[in-house]
């Protein structure tokens, strides 16, 4: 593992926030994540990369979990101090050039917006629609990063989003192409749910990503 020094940490909401560090000559691929170790305590945790493949920084963006090991203590971390990094992991990547129709419906949520973020910064010229569920409107991290047609927010407890409901529910009423480029990014059930719909929806299996959470 390589150490790198924290940049910033920016707040999103009392829970979720981005560690900005040191790029160093870190390669990755859209989508991928990380292993992050705070030096000398024992455990690492996986964060997909939040920043750009072509930022000269990397970013995470992470929910403190209530009595998490980890994302407690990434929380407390000051700029200026250190963490281990190891990567990059996963083959959750969007390289374009991989996809003979370059139309993608990315379903995320919480912080299973992340590789998206990466993605949108790294492609912003791509054809994607995306789908964040998150419970109240205060979770709907940095949206401003994508663009406002292309983005459906779902609140499952909160009204102004643009459904009201779960993504699942959003889903349902939702007619898909064939050809889409499906990725599920979030909580396990989410995944396994969405994953149903969409086969449900005659999507092939071989079109369909999912990076799981938890
Ligand atoms: C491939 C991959 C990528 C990931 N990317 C991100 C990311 O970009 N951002 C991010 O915030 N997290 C991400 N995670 C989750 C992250 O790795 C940690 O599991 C999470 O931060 C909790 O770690 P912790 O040490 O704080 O909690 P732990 O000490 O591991 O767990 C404490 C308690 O919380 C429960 N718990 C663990 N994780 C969650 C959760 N996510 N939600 C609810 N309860 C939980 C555990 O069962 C346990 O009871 C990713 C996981 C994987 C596998």
């Amino acid at each position: 593992m390589r150490k790198h020094k924290i940049i910033s940490i920016r707040n999103l909401t009392d829970s979720t926030f981005v560690i900005r560090f040191e790029r160093l000559k870190f390669q990755f691929q859209t989508g991928q994540f990380v292993m992050l170790k705070i030096p000398c305590s024992l455990e690492k945790r996986e964060y997909s990369v939040y920043s750009g493949e072509n930022d000269d920084f990397l970013e995470v963006l992470v929910r403190e979990v209530e009595g998490g090991k980890v994302s407690g203590k990434l929380k407390k971390l000051k700029p200026g101090a250190e963490i281990e990094v190891e990567g990059p992991f996963g083959f959750f990547k969007f390289n374009p050039e991989k996809f003979a129709l370059q139309k993608f419906l990315f379903v995320a949520t919480g912080t299973g917006i992340s590789p998206f973020h990466s993605f949108v910064h790294t492609f912003p010229e791509l054809d994607y629609q995306l789908v964040h569920g998150v419970r109240l409107m205060e979770e709907a991290c940095e949206h401003t990063d994508f663009q406002k047609e292309k983005i459906t927010l779902c609140l499952s407890g909160d009204e102004g989003g643009d459904f009201y409901g779960r993504v699942t529910d959003y889903l349902i009423t939702q007619k898909i192409d064939r050809e889409t480029n499906c990725f599920l990014c979030g909580n396990s059930e989410m995944i396994y749910e969405v994953f149903d719909i969409l086969t449900g929806k005659g999507i092939p299996v071989s079109n369909i990503y999912s990076e799981v959470y938890f």
